[in-house]
């Protein structure tokens, strides 16, 4: 979503409040798609994919909230206005700098299964054949306890300087007076449109007169805006253990199926069993981050259950073996795909909600990532799919063969930081763009379909499969939330949404900026391409076009292109305490950067 040309430049957005925004905002969005995706200064900044959002978390900032409190404000914000990637019917992965102790700490906050789950719960008992993926994803058996109203808690709480209540009202505000519809989001309804429409909740919010809302018209979320408010007055155990969270449980175990469905869904919508104790159980984890060096940087990142963290890091491992910056465009690019097709054969064989710290350090190490940057001939593309290599071997060893593909255009990202150098890399989803497809029925936010982020049945046989559903298990995410470090300061802040291709944009775009000589906002500009040891990389049409010739003289081959390959937000810290806020020109409809001010 673009910010209007009454925010195009950086020093307007600072002046404009938040409760100003929803209606004037997007409306107008200029035809030009660069404007709003930088923004260049000082004091604190906020990137996210949209401009009432980034503008609710620049205010938090402006008034003296740090980069916690901001990023939570804007969470909360995009709940309201992309509804379909997150809210707090969903989770998501939350990396934390903090500047006065110089440490980077995470927030899990993945969905949970419910205790009841089982290894074959999306295996159809009258046939012992694997659900379809939409079969699954619309049902109760998809959702998982919601972990993102905990992950603002315990953000707020630990490192924050509001409460918790206080950042959901701008958000409400937003839901009470309505956002302006604009084309993405238009098309996010049409594309859920038979699934949406099963649900009398959900059609009534998002299908007006049985159509997706009209671009322009102003969607008001009214029901949300009380379920923050009732959170605010009454804590999160209204969600954990009171009526809201009895309303999550009584709509994942009695899908509110419309007596007049519009459209019509090709299966039956199963019910789940996420209970009431399942909520009341719920807690976020603090892992330790993952981190890897890079050239002089150390790149933290997220670890098990997110296997964001443990694949960047591999691949950038595998990558610092060879001068980038000295090689040919196309050597640099080949290297990128294969490094990925390796990294992801480990990640799918041994990367799940129970991986140890042992082999999340194995699969980090610089040895490791020798005895996999050797089976790489600059010649010769490796034949896909490359096989995950032994852990318990020595040297370039190759074992069985790897792992599903999965590509996601759903969850959304952001990047904070304040006047005091605090920095928030945080992604969240509901899992598909839509999630499970049901609205909570009078409190306006969508349940996740996270569950079905597990394997349906085992990838790996005949070894085993560290991703299959289990009791209270959380599944296997991509979200890779990432903070660079250059001597010991930060450098780069960076996340994208996108399915298992999280993993490469983020790391694509690291290496852009930091070894193909490219600044910040080319970097995230740039045409993507994603091998994730599939047979084809999966590319945008302008990167086939531009490096599809010189790539496939090497062997690679290409599969269907893609319109778009995530949307990014990242944050770069230059000298003096300057700030290069970038969201994406384009893809998604163009996002929303903003600083605190324009000048020192
Ligand atoms: N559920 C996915 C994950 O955790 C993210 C979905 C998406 O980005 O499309 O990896």
């Amino acid at each position: 979503m673009r910010l209007s040309s009454a925010l195009a430049t950086t020093a307007s957005l600072t002046l404009l409040t938040a409760a100003a925004l929803p209606n004037a905002a997007i409306a107008a969005s200029p035809a030009n798609p660069k404007i709003g995706a930088t923004a260049v200064g000082y004091g604190g900044a906020v990137t996210s994919v949209d401009s009432t959002a980034t503008a609710v978390g620049l205010e938090v900032l402006r008034r003296g909230g740090n980069a916690v409190d901001a990023a939570v404000a804007t969470a909360a914000a995009l709940g309201v206005t992309e509804p379909f990637s997150a809210g707090i019917g969903g989770g998501g992965f939350f990396v934390y700098y903090d500047a006065r102790r110089a440490t980077v700490s995470t927030i899990d906050g993945r969905e949970s299964g419910p205790a009841t789950m089982t290894e074959d719960i999306f295996v159809d008992p009258a046939d012992h054949q694997p659900y379809d993926f939409p079969e699954a994803r619309v049902s109760g058996l998809s959702t998982g306890t919601p972990g993102t109203l905990a992950t603002w808690e315990a953000a707020t709480r630990k490192w924050g300087t509001r409460s918790l209540s206080s950042l959901l009202q701008p958000a409400a505000k937003v839901a009470d007076k309505g956002f302006t519809v604009d084309a993405t989001f238009r098309q996010q309804v049409a594309d859920n449109a038979a699934a949406f429409g099963q649900f009398e909740s959900t059609s009534d919010l998002y299908l007006p007169g049985g159509q997706p809302p009209a671009v322009g018209s102003t969607l008001r979320n009214p029901d949300l805006a009380d379920t923050y408010r009732l959170i605010a007055r009454r804590g999160t155990d209204v969600f954990y253990k009171g009526q809201v969270g009895a309303d999550v449980v009584r709509t994942v175990q009695h899908p509110p199926v419309a007596g007049q469905p519009i459209g019509t869904w090709a299966y039956p919508i199963r019910p789940g069993t996420l209970s009431r104790s399942d909520l009341a159980k719920y807690k976020v984890n603090f892992p330790a981050p993952t981190t890897s060096d890079y050239r002089g940087l150390t790149v933290y990142g997220m670890s098990a259950p997110s296997s964001g963290g443990t694949t960047v890091g591999e691949a950038l491992n595998i990558l610092e073996k060879t001068n980038l910056a000295r090689t040919s465009k196309i050597q640099a690019l080949h290297r990128y795909a294969e490094s990925t097709a390796l990294s992801f054969a480990d990640r799918n064989r041994y990367v799940g909600a129970y991986t140890s710290q042992a082999v999340v350090k194995k699969l980090l190490s610089d040895s490791w990532a020798s005895q996999r940057a050797c089976q790489i001939d600059p010649a010769h593309a490796l034949k896909k799919p490359v096989p995950p290599g032994d852990l318990n071997a020595q040297g370039c060893t190759p074992a069985s063969v790897g792992g599903p593909v999965e590509l996601g255009q759903s969850t959304t990202n952001l990047t904070a930081t304040d006047r005091w150098g605090n920095v928030v890399e945080y992604t969240l989803t509901i899992e598909q763009t839509g999630g499970n497809a049901m609205v909570v029925p009078g409190r306006g936010f969508l349940l996740n379909n996270e569950m079905t982020d597990f394997n349906f049945t085992n990838t790996q046989a005949p070894a085993s499969d560290p991703n299959l559903p289990g009791p209270n298990k959380r599944p296997r995410s991509s979200m890779a939330p990432t903070i660079v470090l250059k001597h010991g300061k930060p450098f780069l802040a960076l996340g994208s949404p996108g399915g298992a291709t999280i993993i490469t944009t983020v790391l694509q775009v690291l290496i852009n900026r930091v070894d193909l000589g490219m600044t910040l906002p080319q970097a995230m500009a740039a045409p993507r391409a994603s091998q994730r040891n599939t047979a084809g990389i999966q590319a945008e049409p302008a990167f086939h076009q531009q490096y599809g010739p010189g790539l496939e003289a090497l062997g690679h081959t290409f599969g269907p292109d893609v319109a778009e390959l995530g949307a990014a937000t990242a944050i770069e810290f230059t000298r003096h305490g300057g700030l290069i806020a970038t969201a994406e020109p384009v893809r998604r409809g163009g996002g929303a950067a903003g600083v605190v001010r324009s000048h020192r």
